[in-house]
């Protein structure tokens, strides 16, 4: 319940209209009070022919009895009181003296009420018996409309609160979510991430929106018929209660097994938010592998996992409703015996218990019975929500779990500013590993020293897995080091702001990311200030124009979701404009060109050597040709995630054999080509 609580903050900016729904459900609960007790008079003029008049004349006359008598008793204790000289008694009298006294002030306040139903509410009433019965039923039904419409002004209120809370939950969680480090989303995974944001947040929304309505409703309609049933007759309104506590612990019990129940078939769905991700994602291998009997399968066994999950809720949440309803047919049983017991036996006590102030009449009674049942049912409607709610409970969990989750990288307490123009950048004593689970990986990164001054053009080149990529995603800090540290003219990068960090830095990643966009707003993504006019340049120097020229629609053509309209080297060109429209002072080319054919690859080179003139450039390859070394000056050389040697062509080709092993197949490839 406890992450119930921590909705409230996101509730208060509608919390007018909650507020206005709570008056209409007191409404509505007052309402069904008060149709029960209608009752009452139906009892008195079907069954016992007596006209309202007589029975509210009969009642005047019995409470000016009880006034003339309370005030006979007071009077004999005034008088005892004077006569009396020892301390002790005369205190007990006094306490006598004070209930008498307060016995004939509720004598007198029950007088005044009748006596104003004489006058006002009399005169208004039909003599004959039919009228009236009719009149009641009118006033019944008149009631009941009431009653509805308050309730559909309750509905829509907080229809509108849960709505605009779970906006506001949705809208914060992202926010967290996007605040979060690479490292972290990217273990936790996009499926389970969606699922959150998704079926948790739906379920969330569902306990809510009883919360508002049924949960306020409900308790306030049974509260406002025990309140009668309680000043009615106290005694017998107790009797039915003492099953609350027997009820209140069952349903703790289920609720904890409800809860347990939820997560874990939150968990499953998310699982199979996984198996439809990852199908939907790798749709060519899996038909190109013929892969869909393997999926299905997959899918088959989650969804069953899933099934058995959600039949462990179905099950407890089936058994409230009979034990809800067991409990309340014996709390009514209980005042039932002994209430018949009193009408028929025409007595006030049961041995020797007094359980009524005066002996009951058949209508009181009714009205009794019908009030107790009318606390059954909205106990009934609760017990029906209780299992949702315990539901969006769990969701709450899981949806303020994420919301919790710290980020690896953030913003230093006290940052240091970096100066306009950087100097060097150095990686010192560098080693990372990644996180995976209980096993250790051997480290990505093993003390890489590489000190850069700014406008150096640096290639890192290594085979696949050197480690290469990792070395410079510490650059934009998707992942900080384990050891050492990355400077920027001696500041380490954990001690700037990451807006001022991420800001001097573009980059092309590996795998290359678009959004469903046109191809103008994808590049203008590298600065959003950028005009048309910039974007084109940038475009150009990335020769992304030549088959934007092609296309129907220029750059207003969409490249599909994931840039799924265009082929890998088109994208590849679309991320490299995207990153020279950033004009950064720090460039990272990832395998940037890698999907690119050798032509354009040479001319796009060419291009860059102009555009990195004066910026740092780190520029990531497996394979060395003639225009990376044009473009480059310095060349560092990775292997099982340790930095072997820097230095200028001649040199490694001179002194490194895994340089070697590099460039000599691109050697021998280039007369063919
Ligand atoms: P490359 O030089 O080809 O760019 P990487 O830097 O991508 O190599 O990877 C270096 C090592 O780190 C590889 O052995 C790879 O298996 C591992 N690795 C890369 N990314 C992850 C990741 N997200 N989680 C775990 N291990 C990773
Ligand atoms: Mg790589």
């Amino acid at each position: 319940m406890s992450n119930f609580n921590r909705i409230l903050p996101f509730v208060w900016p509608s919390r007018h209209r909650l507020f206005l729904s709570f008056f209409f459900a007191a409404l509505v609960a007052l309402l069904w009070g008060g149709n029960l007790t209608i009752v009452f008079p139906i009892v008195k003029v079907l069954m016992q022919r007596q006209s309202l008049r007589s029975y509210v004349t009969e009642q005047i006359s019995l409470c000016q009895n009880d006034v003339q008598n309370y005030q006979r008793d007071v009077r004999q204790f005034n008088q005892k009181i004077e006569r009396t000289v020892p301390e002790a008694e005369t205190v007990s009298l006094l306490g006598l003296r004070a209930r008498s006294e307060s016995k004939l002030m509720r004598a007198s306040q029950r007088l005044a009420g009748w006596r104003w139903v004489l006058v006002f509410v009399i005169p208004h009433v039909p003599e004959d018996h039919f009228d009236t019965f009719a009149l009641i039923l009118a006033l019944f039904l008149g009631m009941t409309v009431i009653k509805l419409l308050c309730m559909l002004a309750e509905e829509v209120l907080v229809g509108g609160v849960v709505q605009l809370t779970i906006m506001g939950i949705r809208k914060k969680c992202f926010r967290q979510v996007l605040a979060l480090d690479y490292q972290t989303l990217l273990s936790r995974g996009t499926s389970d991430l969606m699922s959150r944001f998704t079926y948790d947040m739906e379920t969330l929304a569902n306990g809510l929106s009883l919360m508002g309505g049924k949960v306020v409703r409900e308790p306030l309609k049974a509260f406002s018929c025990i309140a009668i049933a309680l000043w009615l007759n106290w005694r017998l309104t107790l009797l039915s209660l003492v099953f609350v506590p027997l009820a209140l612990l069952v349903f703790h019990r289920i609720g904890r097994k409800l809860k347990k129940a939820s997560h874990r078939s939150m968990e499953s769905m998310s699982r199979i938010y996984k198996v439809l991700e990852e199908t939907f994602d790798a749709l060519k291998v899996v038909i190109a592998f013929e892969g869909g009997r393997r999926h299905r399968l997959r899918h088959h066994q989650e969804n069953k996992v899933y099934f058995e999950k959600s039949m462990n809720i179905v099950f407890i949440d089936a058994l409230t409703s009979p034990v809800t309803e067991l409990l309340g047919m014996l709390a009514v049983t209980i005042t039932m015996l002994p209430g018949a017991y009193l009408v028929l036996r025409d007595t006030p006590s049961i041995w020797g218990i007094r359980l009524a102030e005066v002996p009951m009449d058949a209508a009181e009674l009714s009205v009794l019975y019908a009030l107790l049942a009318g606390v059954i049912d909205p106990v009934r409607k609760l017990s029906s929500v209780f299992g949702k709610l315990k539901r969006s409970s769990a969701a709450a969990d899981r949806i303020f779990e994420l919301m919790d989750s710290a980020s690896l990288v953030h913003d230093p307490r006290q940052s240091k500013t970096l100066p306009r123009e950087l100097k060097t950048i150095e990686f010192r004593n560098v080693g990372f590993s990644y996180a995976a689970g209980r096993s250790t990986r051997p480290p990505a990164l093993r003390e890489v020293n590489l000190k850069v001054a700014a406008g150096d053009v640096i290639a890192v080149v290594g085979e696949n897995g050197s480690g290469k990529s990792t070395l410079v995603n510490l650059l934009p800090r998707y992942y900080d080091p384990e050891q050492g540290g990355v400077l920027l003219d001696d500041i380490d990068l954990r001690e700037c702001r990451l807006r001022d960090l991420r800001g001097r830095i573009g980059v092309v990643t590996q795998e290359t990311l678009l959004f469903d966009d046109t191809i103008l707003e994808n590049i203008r993504y590298g600065r959003r200030d950028a005009s048309a006019a910039e974007v084109v340049r940038a475009a150009e120097q990335a020769h992304v124009t030549p088959f934007v020229a092609q296309l129907p629609d220029g750059f207003e053509t969409r490249v599909g979701e994931k840039g799924a309209c265009l082929s890998g080297g088109q994208r590849q060109r679309i991320a490299l404009a995207r990153a020279i429209l950033r004009d950064p002072q720090i460039l990272i080319l990832d395998e940037a060109t890698s999907a690119i054919d050798s032509q354009s690859e040479a001319l796009i080179h060419k291009t860059l050597e102009t555009f990195v003139r004066g910026r740092t450039a780190f520029l990531i390859t497996h394979s060395v040709t003639q225009s990376v070394l044009n473009l480059v000056n310095r060349i560092a050389v990775m292997d099982h995630g340790k930095l072997i040697t820097i230095g200028s062509h001649e040199e490694l080709l001179r002194t490194c054999p895994i340089y070697q092993r590099l460039y000599q197949p691109q050697a021998e490839a280039r007369p063919a080509a």
